[in-house]
Protein backbone atom coordinates (compact mmCIF):
# COMPACT_ATOMS: atom_id res chain seq x y z
CA UNK A 1 0.00 0.00 0.00
CA UNK A 2 1.35 3.23 -0.59
CA UNK A 3 1.15 6.79 1.03
CA UNK A 4 -2.24 7.37 -0.32
CA UNK A 5 -3.84 4.04 0.57
CA UNK A 6 -3.31 2.75 -2.93
CA UNK A 7 -1.41 -0.29 -4.72
CA UNK A 8 1.40 1.64 -6.23
CA UNK A 9 1.58 1.25 -10.24
CA UNK A 10 4.03 -0.63 -11.24
CA UNK A 11 5.53 2.18 -13.25
CA UNK A 12 8.00 0.73 -16.30
CA UNK A 13 11.86 1.74 -16.56
CA UNK A 14 14.52 1.03 -18.80
CA UNK A 15 16.94 -0.65 -16.57
CA UNK A 16 20.03 1.59 -16.03
CA UNK A 17 23.67 1.04 -18.25
CA UNK A 18 26.52 0.37 -16.84
CA UNK A 19 28.62 2.97 -15.29
CA UNK A 20 32.01 3.72 -16.58
CA UNK A 21 34.49 2.61 -14.04
CA UNK A 22 37.60 5.22 -13.12
CA UNK A 23 39.63 1.86 -11.92
CA UNK A 24 41.98 1.78 -14.96
CA UNK A 25 41.96 5.77 -14.82
CA UNK A 26 43.68 5.37 -11.83
CA UNK A 27 46.18 2.66 -12.74
CA UNK A 28 46.92 4.50 -15.90
CA UNK A 29 47.85 7.60 -14.08
CA UNK A 30 50.07 5.19 -11.14
CA UNK A 31 51.68 4.35 -14.51
CA UNK A 32 51.90 7.92 -16.19
CA UNK A 33 53.64 9.04 -12.74
CA UNK A 34 56.25 6.06 -12.79
CA UNK A 35 57.00 7.34 -16.56
CA UNK A 36 56.98 10.69 -16.78
CA UNK A 37 57.21 12.11 -13.62
CA UNK A 38 55.99 15.17 -12.42
CA UNK A 39 56.15 16.00 -16.31
CA UNK A 40 52.47 15.87 -18.22
CA UNK A 41 52.84 13.70 -20.81
CA UNK A 42 51.31 15.26 -24.36
CA UNK A 43 48.61 13.49 -26.29
CA UNK A 44 48.03 13.88 -29.76
CA UNK A 45 44.44 12.58 -30.88
CA UNK A 46 43.18 12.71 -34.16
CA UNK A 47 39.91 11.75 -35.60
CA UNK A 48 38.65 11.12 -39.17
CA UNK A 49 35.23 10.65 -40.84
CA UNK A 50 31.93 10.95 -39.34
CA UNK A 51 30.86 13.10 -36.13
CA UNK A 52 30.25 9.86 -34.40
CA UNK A 53 34.26 9.37 -34.64
CA UNK A 54 34.42 13.18 -33.06
CA UNK A 55 32.27 12.30 -30.44
CA UNK A 56 34.19 8.90 -29.69
CA UNK A 57 37.61 10.97 -30.13
CA UNK A 58 36.20 13.50 -27.22
CA UNK A 59 35.35 10.73 -24.89
CA UNK A 60 39.09 9.32 -25.68
CA UNK A 61 40.24 12.68 -25.24
CA UNK A 62 38.05 13.05 -21.62
CA UNK A 63 40.16 9.71 -20.32
CA UNK A 64 43.33 10.86 -21.18
CA UNK A 65 42.90 14.17 -19.53
CA UNK A 66 41.98 12.06 -16.39
CA UNK A 67 44.82 10.54 -16.30
CA UNK A 68 47.08 13.62 -16.89
CA UNK A 69 47.66 14.10 -20.28
CA UNK A 70 47.71 17.46 -21.66
CA UNK A 71 47.10 17.90 -26.09
CA UNK A 72 49.23 18.59 -28.81
CA UNK A 73 48.41 19.67 -32.76
CA UNK A 74 52.26 18.54 -33.24
CA UNK A 75 52.45 14.77 -33.58
CA UNK A 76 56.43 14.97 -33.79
CA UNK A 77 56.46 16.21 -30.00
CA UNK A 78 53.50 13.82 -28.85
CA UNK A 79 54.28 11.08 -26.28
CA UNK A 80 50.91 9.27 -27.64
CA UNK A 81 49.66 9.47 -31.16
CA UNK A 82 46.02 8.01 -31.82
CA UNK A 83 44.41 8.11 -34.69
CA UNK A 84 40.60 7.22 -34.73
CA UNK A 85 40.06 5.96 -37.94
CA UNK A 86 37.27 5.58 -40.38
CA UNK A 87 35.98 2.59 -42.95
CA UNK A 88 33.45 4.03 -45.00
CA UNK A 89 35.41 4.71 -48.35
CA UNK A 90 38.47 2.99 -49.52
CA UNK A 91 40.17 6.26 -49.88
CA UNK A 92 39.85 6.78 -46.02
CA UNK A 93 41.53 3.60 -45.43
CA UNK A 94 44.31 4.18 -47.95
CA UNK A 95 45.04 7.44 -46.69
CA UNK A 96 45.45 6.11 -42.61
CA UNK A 97 48.18 3.48 -44.27
CA UNK A 98 50.30 6.67 -45.19
CA UNK A 99 49.88 8.45 -42.37
CA UNK A 100 50.63 5.72 -39.90
CA UNK A 101 53.28 4.74 -42.04
CA UNK A 102 54.86 8.87 -41.75
CA UNK A 103 54.49 8.00 -37.79
CA UNK A 104 57.82 5.73 -38.26
CA UNK A 105 60.52 8.27 -38.66
CA UNK A 106 58.43 10.33 -35.66
CA UNK A 107 59.02 7.56 -33.70
CA UNK A 108 62.57 6.39 -34.75
CA UNK A 109 63.81 9.81 -33.52
CA UNK A 110 61.50 9.64 -30.24
CA UNK A 111 61.28 5.77 -29.36
CA UNK A 112 59.34 6.67 -26.07
CA UNK A 113 55.97 7.46 -28.59
CA UNK A 114 53.26 5.45 -27.84
CA UNK A 115 50.97 4.95 -31.04
CA UNK A 116 47.32 3.76 -30.79
CA UNK A 117 44.86 2.94 -33.61
CA UNK A 118 40.63 2.46 -32.92
CA UNK A 119 37.85 3.34 -34.64
CA UNK A 120 35.95 1.58 -37.35
CA UNK A 121 38.59 0.11 -39.94
CA UNK A 122 40.23 -1.55 -36.60
CA UNK A 123 37.15 -3.85 -36.17
CA UNK A 124 37.98 -5.65 -39.63
CA UNK A 125 39.96 -8.72 -39.38
CA UNK A 126 42.13 -8.06 -42.56
CA UNK A 127 43.05 -4.34 -41.40
CA UNK A 128 44.55 -5.84 -37.90
CA UNK A 129 46.27 -8.50 -39.25
CA UNK A 130 47.88 -5.75 -42.15
CA UNK A 131 48.50 -3.19 -38.65
CA UNK A 132 50.20 -6.62 -36.75
CA UNK A 133 52.74 -7.47 -39.63
CA UNK A 134 53.43 -4.58 -41.44
CA UNK A 135 53.35 -2.02 -38.27
CA UNK A 136 55.13 -3.09 -35.91
CA UNK A 137 55.91 0.18 -34.27
CA UNK A 138 52.05 0.23 -33.30
CA UNK A 139 51.68 -0.38 -29.97
CA UNK A 140 47.91 -0.41 -29.40
CA UNK A 141 44.97 -1.12 -31.27
CA UNK A 142 41.05 -0.74 -29.96
CA UNK A 143 38.00 -1.10 -31.49
CA UNK A 144 34.59 0.45 -31.62
CA UNK A 145 33.33 -1.71 -29.07
CA UNK A 146 36.21 -1.46 -26.95
CA UNK A 147 36.62 2.41 -26.53
CA UNK A 148 35.90 1.67 -22.26
CA UNK A 149 39.14 -0.53 -22.05
CA UNK A 150 41.23 2.29 -23.50
CA UNK A 151 42.49 3.07 -19.72
CA UNK A 152 43.38 -0.12 -18.85
CA UNK A 153 44.86 -0.87 -22.03
CA UNK A 154 46.80 1.88 -22.31
CA UNK A 155 48.06 1.22 -18.70
CA UNK A 156 49.07 -2.20 -20.13
CA UNK A 157 51.19 -0.63 -23.03
CA UNK A 158 53.06 2.06 -20.39
CA UNK A 159 53.73 -0.83 -17.94
CA UNK A 160 55.61 -2.48 -20.84
CA UNK A 161 57.40 0.81 -21.55
CA UNK A 162 58.99 -0.07 -18.50
CA UNK A 163 60.00 -3.49 -19.24
CA UNK A 164 59.49 -5.80 -21.76
CA UNK A 165 57.65 -4.21 -24.92
CA UNK A 166 53.48 -4.73 -24.84
CA UNK A 167 51.97 -4.37 -27.68
CA UNK A 168 48.06 -4.81 -27.30
CA UNK A 169 44.88 -5.97 -29.84
CA UNK A 170 41.41 -4.80 -28.41
CA UNK A 171 39.09 -5.25 -31.32
CA UNK A 172 36.98 -8.37 -31.08
CA UNK A 173 33.62 -8.32 -32.50
CA UNK A 174 30.90 -7.63 -29.86
CA UNK A 175 27.08 -6.11 -29.07
CA UNK A 176 26.79 -2.67 -28.39
CA UNK A 177 27.00 -2.51 -24.53
CA UNK A 178 26.04 1.83 -23.63
CA UNK A 179 28.32 2.97 -21.06
CA UNK A 180 27.34 5.57 -19.18
CA UNK A 181 29.51 8.66 -17.77
CA UNK A 182 32.52 8.43 -19.85
CA UNK A 183 34.92 11.43 -19.71
CA UNK A 184 34.09 13.35 -22.20
CA UNK A 185 36.75 16.69 -23.48
CA UNK A 186 34.94 18.19 -25.99
CA UNK A 187 36.31 20.35 -29.07
CA UNK A 188 34.19 23.49 -28.30
CA UNK A 189 32.40 25.17 -25.84
CA UNK A 190 29.10 26.30 -28.21
CA UNK A 191 28.19 23.61 -29.94
CA UNK A 192 28.64 19.94 -28.95
CA UNK A 193 27.44 15.87 -30.26
CA UNK A 194 25.41 13.26 -28.64
CA UNK A 195 25.21 10.16 -29.23
CA UNK A 196 21.55 8.89 -28.90
CA UNK A 197 22.38 5.02 -30.37
CA UNK A 198 25.26 3.09 -31.53
CA UNK A 199 25.25 0.79 -34.22
CA UNK A 200 23.05 0.14 -37.30
CA UNK A 201 20.36 -2.42 -38.11
CA UNK A 202 20.06 -1.68 -42.24
CA UNK A 203 22.58 -3.22 -43.96
CA UNK A 204 22.46 -0.70 -47.07
CA UNK A 205 24.33 -3.01 -49.56
CA UNK A 206 27.61 -0.83 -49.81
CA UNK A 207 27.96 0.34 -46.35
CA UNK A 208 30.61 -1.33 -43.90
CA UNK A 209 28.80 0.60 -41.14
CA UNK A 210 26.76 -2.56 -39.31
CA UNK A 211 29.75 -4.81 -39.83
CA UNK A 212 32.05 -2.82 -37.86
CA UNK A 213 29.74 -0.72 -35.80
CA UNK A 214 27.12 -3.92 -34.71
CA UNK A 215 23.71 -3.69 -33.90
CA UNK A 216 21.95 -1.23 -32.60
CA UNK A 217 21.08 -0.19 -29.34
CA UNK A 218 19.49 3.30 -28.13
CA UNK A 219 20.57 5.32 -25.05
CA UNK A 220 17.65 5.52 -22.12
CA UNK A 221 15.62 8.80 -22.85
CA UNK A 222 16.67 10.07 -19.32
CA UNK A 223 20.62 9.46 -20.16
CA UNK A 224 20.09 11.85 -23.20
CA UNK A 225 17.83 14.62 -21.73
CA UNK A 226 20.05 14.76 -18.30
CA UNK A 227 23.28 14.85 -20.60
CA UNK A 228 21.53 17.52 -23.09
CA UNK A 229 20.52 19.55 -19.83
CA UNK A 230 24.02 19.59 -18.33
CA UNK A 231 25.25 21.15 -21.69
CA UNK A 232 22.59 23.63 -21.88
CA UNK A 233 23.21 24.75 -18.65
CA UNK A 234 26.78 25.12 -19.43
CA UNK A 235 26.11 27.24 -22.08
CA UNK A 236 26.81 25.63 -25.02
CA UNK A 237 24.11 26.92 -27.67
CA UNK A 238 23.74 23.91 -30.17
CA UNK A 239 23.10 20.08 -29.42
CA UNK A 240 23.51 17.89 -32.21
CA UNK A 241 22.16 14.32 -31.69
CA UNK A 242 23.47 12.25 -33.15
CA UNK A 243 22.79 8.11 -34.73
CA UNK A 244 22.86 6.11 -38.05
CA UNK A 245 19.60 6.03 -38.50
CA UNK A 246 18.07 8.21 -35.50
CA UNK A 247 14.72 7.74 -37.03
CA UNK A 248 14.94 4.48 -35.34
CA UNK A 249 15.84 5.64 -32.18
CA UNK A 250 13.78 3.64 -29.30
CA UNK A 251 14.75 -0.21 -30.39
CA UNK A 252 14.50 -2.42 -27.20
CA UNK A 253 13.60 0.37 -24.91
CA UNK A 254 11.62 -1.25 -21.84
CA UNK A 255 9.62 2.06 -21.85
CA UNK A 256 8.34 3.18 -24.90
CA UNK A 257 9.92 6.09 -26.28
CA UNK A 258 10.49 6.86 -30.24
CA UNK A 259 12.49 9.66 -31.40
CA UNK A 260 9.75 12.00 -32.00
CA UNK A 261 9.30 11.46 -27.97
CA UNK A 262 12.71 12.13 -27.19
CA UNK A 263 12.97 15.50 -29.20
CA UNK A 264 10.09 16.76 -27.32
CA UNK A 265 11.33 15.90 -23.94
CA UNK A 266 14.76 17.66 -25.05
CA UNK A 267 13.01 20.73 -26.54
CA UNK A 268 11.34 21.21 -22.71
CA UNK A 269 14.90 21.73 -21.16
CA UNK A 270 14.85 25.54 -20.96
CA UNK A 271 17.43 27.73 -22.30
CA UNK A 272 17.77 29.39 -25.11
CA UNK A 273 19.48 26.49 -27.84
CA UNK A 274 19.21 24.99 -31.08
CA UNK A 275 18.72 21.04 -31.63
CA UNK A 276 20.10 19.15 -34.80
CA UNK A 277 19.81 15.84 -35.62
CA UNK A 278 21.99 13.02 -38.19
CA UNK A 279 21.22 10.56 -40.10
CA UNK A 280 17.60 10.57 -40.93
CA UNK A 281 16.84 7.27 -43.17
CA UNK A 282 14.19 8.09 -45.17
CA UNK A 283 12.30 4.72 -44.50
CA UNK A 284 11.39 5.65 -41.33
CA UNK A 285 11.30 9.53 -40.87
CA UNK A 286 7.37 10.31 -39.89
CA UNK A 287 5.14 12.95 -40.52
CA UNK A 288 4.77 12.93 -36.14
CA UNK A 289 8.33 13.95 -36.56
CA UNK A 290 8.26 16.48 -39.26
CA UNK A 291 4.89 17.89 -36.79
CA UNK A 292 7.14 18.04 -34.08
CA UNK A 293 9.83 20.29 -36.07
CA UNK A 294 6.97 22.42 -37.40
CA UNK A 295 5.88 23.27 -33.97
CA UNK A 296 9.09 23.55 -31.97
CA UNK A 297 11.49 26.58 -32.12
CA UNK A 298 14.87 24.64 -30.91
CA UNK A 299 14.17 22.41 -33.40
CA UNK A 300 16.44 23.40 -36.82
CA UNK A 301 14.11 23.23 -39.98
CA UNK A 302 17.16 21.65 -41.75
CA UNK A 303 17.01 17.98 -42.30
CA UNK A 304 19.97 16.18 -43.52
CA UNK A 305 17.78 13.23 -45.57
CA UNK A 306 19.96 11.24 -47.67
CA UNK A 307 18.64 9.77 -50.80
CA UNK A 308 21.80 8.42 -52.19
CA UNK A 309 19.94 8.05 -55.39
CA UNK A 310 17.06 9.26 -57.49
CA UNK A 311 16.61 5.53 -59.22
CA UNK A 312 14.17 3.02 -57.72
CA UNK A 313 16.32 0.16 -59.39
CA UNK A 314 19.49 1.74 -58.01
CA UNK A 315 17.58 2.61 -54.20
CA UNK A 316 16.41 -1.56 -54.31
CA UNK A 317 19.80 -2.78 -55.19
CA UNK A 318 21.23 -0.28 -53.04
CA UNK A 319 18.32 -1.86 -50.00
CA UNK A 320 17.25 1.68 -48.82
CA UNK A 321 13.70 0.25 -48.58
CA UNK A 322 11.92 3.15 -49.85
CA UNK A 323 11.43 4.72 -53.48
CA UNK A 324 11.88 7.65 -55.32
CA UNK A 325 7.86 8.86 -54.84
CA UNK A 326 7.85 7.65 -51.12
CA UNK A 327 10.77 9.78 -50.73
CA UNK A 328 9.26 13.05 -52.43
CA UNK A 329 6.10 12.37 -50.95
CA UNK A 330 8.18 13.06 -47.18
CA UNK A 331 10.00 15.78 -48.52
CA UNK A 332 6.64 17.56 -50.08
CA UNK A 333 4.77 17.01 -46.52
CA UNK A 334 7.90 18.27 -44.96
CA UNK A 335 7.98 21.46 -47.26
CA UNK A 336 4.29 22.27 -46.79
CA UNK A 337 4.22 21.59 -42.81
CA UNK A 338 7.89 23.75 -41.89
CA UNK A 339 7.92 26.92 -43.37
CA UNK A 340 10.71 27.76 -45.05
CA UNK A 341 12.36 23.90 -43.98
CA UNK A 342 15.41 23.06 -46.00
CA UNK A 343 17.36 20.13 -46.58
CA UNK A 344 20.99 18.33 -47.42
CA UNK A 345 21.65 14.59 -48.58
CA UNK A 346 24.38 11.95 -49.04
CA UNK A 347 24.67 10.99 -52.94
CA UNK A 348 26.37 7.90 -54.04
CA UNK A 349 27.25 8.42 -57.76
CA UNK A 350 28.66 5.26 -59.99
CA UNK A 351 27.02 2.41 -57.61
CA UNK A 352 27.34 -0.83 -59.34
CA UNK A 353 25.75 -1.06 -62.45
CA UNK A 354 24.19 2.35 -62.50
CA UNK A 355 23.33 3.54 -65.96
CA UNK A 356 23.65 7.17 -67.45
CA UNK A 357 19.64 7.09 -67.63
CA UNK A 358 19.86 6.37 -63.79
CA UNK A 359 21.99 9.14 -63.10
CA UNK A 360 19.94 11.60 -64.97
CA UNK A 361 17.31 10.25 -62.19
CA UNK A 362 19.27 11.57 -59.59
CA UNK A 363 20.25 14.80 -61.23
CA UNK A 364 16.25 15.58 -61.60
CA UNK A 365 15.45 14.43 -58.35
CA UNK A 366 18.34 17.02 -57.00
CA UNK A 367 16.39 19.93 -58.99
CA UNK A 368 13.58 18.69 -57.65
CA UNK A 369 13.88 18.98 -54.12
CA UNK A 370 16.63 21.76 -54.19
CA UNK A 371 18.82 21.12 -51.48
CA UNK A 372 20.99 23.32 -49.49
CA UNK A 373 23.81 21.19 -49.79
CA UNK A 374 24.83 18.03 -51.39
CA UNK A 375 27.82 14.98 -50.07
CA UNK A 376 28.57 13.53 -52.90
CA UNK A 377 30.27 10.48 -52.84
CA UNK A 378 31.79 8.01 -56.06
CA UNK A 379 31.08 4.72 -55.19
CA UNK A 380 33.78 2.50 -53.27
CA UNK A 381 33.26 -1.03 -52.79
CA UNK A 382 33.98 -2.16 -49.31
CA UNK A 383 34.74 -5.49 -48.09
CA UNK A 384 32.39 -7.64 -46.80
CA UNK A 385 29.25 -5.89 -48.14
CA UNK A 386 26.88 -6.82 -51.03
CA UNK A 387 27.87 -3.97 -53.35
CA UNK A 388 31.16 -5.17 -53.25
CA UNK A 389 30.37 -8.40 -55.29
CA UNK A 390 28.25 -6.91 -57.71
CA UNK A 391 29.17 -6.61 -61.56
CA UNK A 392 30.79 -2.55 -62.08
CA UNK A 393 30.88 -2.56 -65.75
CA UNK A 394 30.93 1.52 -65.67
CA UNK A 395 34.68 3.07 -66.30
CA UNK A 396 36.02 5.47 -63.24
CA UNK A 397 36.27 8.00 -65.75
CA UNK A 398 32.44 7.81 -66.46
CA UNK A 399 32.13 7.73 -62.57
CA UNK A 400 34.22 10.90 -62.33
CA UNK A 401 32.39 12.62 -65.53
CA UNK A 402 29.08 12.23 -63.13
CA UNK A 403 30.16 13.28 -60.17
CA UNK A 404 31.27 16.74 -61.43
CA UNK A 405 28.05 17.21 -63.76
CA UNK A 406 26.18 16.46 -60.15
CA UNK A 407 28.74 19.01 -58.24
CA UNK A 408 27.66 21.40 -61.20
CA UNK A 409 24.15 21.38 -60.80
CA UNK A 410 23.97 21.71 -56.75
CA UNK A 411 26.63 24.81 -57.09
CA UNK A 412 24.04 26.33 -59.28
CA UNK A 413 21.12 25.45 -57.14
CA UNK A 414 23.00 26.88 -54.09
CA UNK A 415 23.95 29.50 -55.75
CA UNK A 416 20.16 30.56 -56.55
CA UNK A 417 19.29 29.97 -52.93
CA UNK A 418 22.06 32.53 -51.53
CA UNK A 419 20.92 34.92 -54.15
CA UNK A 420 16.97 34.22 -52.74
CA UNK A 421 18.55 35.52 -49.19
CA UNK A 422 19.66 39.11 -50.29
CA UNK A 423 17.76 41.24 -48.10
CA UNK A 424 16.38 38.72 -45.80
CA UNK A 425 17.67 38.85 -41.65
CA UNK A 426 18.94 35.70 -40.57
CA UNK A 427 19.49 34.45 -36.81
CA UNK A 428 23.21 33.26 -37.12
CA UNK A 429 25.05 31.49 -33.77
CA UNK A 430 28.32 33.27 -34.19
CA UNK A 431 31.27 30.41 -34.70
CA UNK A 432 33.95 32.71 -34.23
CA UNK A 433 36.38 35.78 -36.32
CA UNK A 434 36.51 34.90 -39.82
CA UNK A 435 39.74 35.11 -42.89
CA UNK A 436 39.46 38.92 -42.99
CA UNK A 437 40.65 41.58 -40.10
CA UNK A 438 37.48 42.61 -38.06
CA UNK A 439 35.12 39.72 -39.50
CA UNK A 440 32.96 37.29 -37.62
CA UNK A 441 31.34 34.19 -39.03
CA UNK A 442 28.55 32.21 -38.24
CA UNK A 443 25.47 30.04 -39.22
CA UNK A 444 21.82 30.14 -39.64
CA UNK A 445 19.62 27.08 -38.71
CA UNK A 446 20.37 25.34 -42.13
CA UNK A 447 23.51 25.45 -41.71
CA UNK A 448 24.26 28.58 -44.02
CA UNK A 449 27.76 30.00 -43.54
CA UNK A 450 27.26 33.94 -42.91
CA UNK A 451 30.01 36.68 -42.18
CA UNK A 452 29.60 40.08 -41.01
CA UNK A 453 31.82 42.79 -39.85
CA UNK A 454 31.71 42.12 -35.83
CA UNK A 455 33.63 42.09 -32.52
CA UNK A 456 35.27 39.07 -31.42
CA UNK A 457 33.19 38.76 -27.88
CA UNK A 458 30.03 37.85 -29.86
CA UNK A 459 31.86 34.31 -30.37
CA UNK A 460 28.89 32.17 -29.12
CA UNK A 461 25.84 34.14 -29.05
CA UNK A 462 22.86 34.27 -31.39
CA UNK A 463 22.42 37.70 -32.86
CA UNK A 464 21.05 38.73 -36.21
CA UNK A 465 22.48 39.52 -39.45
CA UNK A 466 20.97 40.90 -42.64
CA UNK A 467 21.90 39.70 -45.48
CA UNK A 468 23.39 41.72 -48.25
CA UNK A 469 25.41 39.73 -50.78
CA UNK A 470 25.65 36.09 -52.50
CA UNK A 471 29.33 34.89 -52.65
CA UNK A 472 30.39 31.20 -53.43
CA UNK A 473 30.14 29.30 -50.07
CA UNK A 474 28.93 31.84 -47.80
CA UNK A 475 26.52 35.29 -47.93
CA UNK A 476 27.46 38.84 -46.22
CA UNK A 477 25.66 40.99 -44.33
CA UNK A 478 25.57 43.62 -41.22
CA UNK A 479 24.45 42.61 -38.00
CA UNK A 480 21.31 44.19 -36.94
N1 LIG B 1 23.98 6.30 -41.55
C1 LIG B 1 24.12 7.38 -42.41
C2 LIG B 1 25.53 7.63 -42.92
C3 LIG B 1 26.37 6.50 -43.31
S1 LIG B 1 27.94 6.80 -44.00
C4 LIG B 1 23.10 7.21 -43.55
O1 LIG B 1 22.51 6.18 -43.72
O2 LIG B 1 22.91 8.16 -44.27
C5 LIG B 1 27.78 8.38 -44.78
C6 LIG B 1 27.59 8.35 -46.26
O3 LIG B 1 28.70 7.76 -46.89
C7 LIG B 1 26.41 7.56 -46.75
O4 LIG B 1 25.21 8.26 -46.65
C8 LIG B 1 26.78 7.28 -48.19
O5 LIG B 1 26.36 8.30 -49.05
C9 LIG B 1 28.30 7.27 -48.14
N2 LIG B 1 28.81 5.90 -48.31
C10 LIG B 1 28.67 4.87 -47.46
N3 LIG B 1 29.26 3.76 -47.97
C11 LIG B 1 29.78 4.12 -49.17
C12 LIG B 1 30.50 3.43 -50.18
N4 LIG B 1 30.78 2.15 -50.06
N5 LIG B 1 30.88 4.13 -51.28
C13 LIG B 1 30.60 5.44 -51.40
N6 LIG B 1 29.92 6.13 -50.48
C14 LIG B 1 29.51 5.49 -49.37
FE1 LIG C 1 25.20 2.46 -43.62
FE2 LIG C 1 22.66 2.35 -44.42
FE3 LIG C 1 23.27 2.04 -41.82
FE4 LIG C 1 23.55 4.44 -42.97
S1 LIG C 1 21.62 3.32 -42.68
S2 LIG C 1 25.02 3.41 -41.63
S3 LIG C 1 24.21 3.90 -45.02
S4 LIG C 1 23.83 0.67 -43.49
Amino acid sequence: MDKLGGTPLKTQTNPPSPRFSSAGIEAARQQCLALYGARRPLAHIHSYGCQQNVSDGEKIKGMLAEIGYDFTERREEADLVIYNTCAVREHAEQKLYGNVGALKGYKAKNPGMVIGLCGCMMQQKPVQERIRRSYPFVDLIFGTHALQNFPQNLCEVLRGRQGSPARVFDAEEGENVIVEGMPVRRDGSVKAWVPIMYGCDNFCSYCVVPLVRGREVSRRPEDVVAEVRGLVEAGYKEITLLGQNVNSYGKGLDEPCDFADLLARICRIPGDFWVRFMTSHPKDITHKLLDLIAREEKLCSHIHLPVQSGSDRVLREMNRHYDRAGYLEKIAYAKAVIPGVTFTSDIIVGFPGESEEEFLQTVDLVREVGYASLFIFIFSPRPGTRAAGMEDPVPAAEKSRWFAQLQEVQRAIGSARFAGLVGQTLRVLVDGPGKQPGQMTGRDEHGTVVVFAGEEGLGGQFVQVKITEAQNWAVAGELV
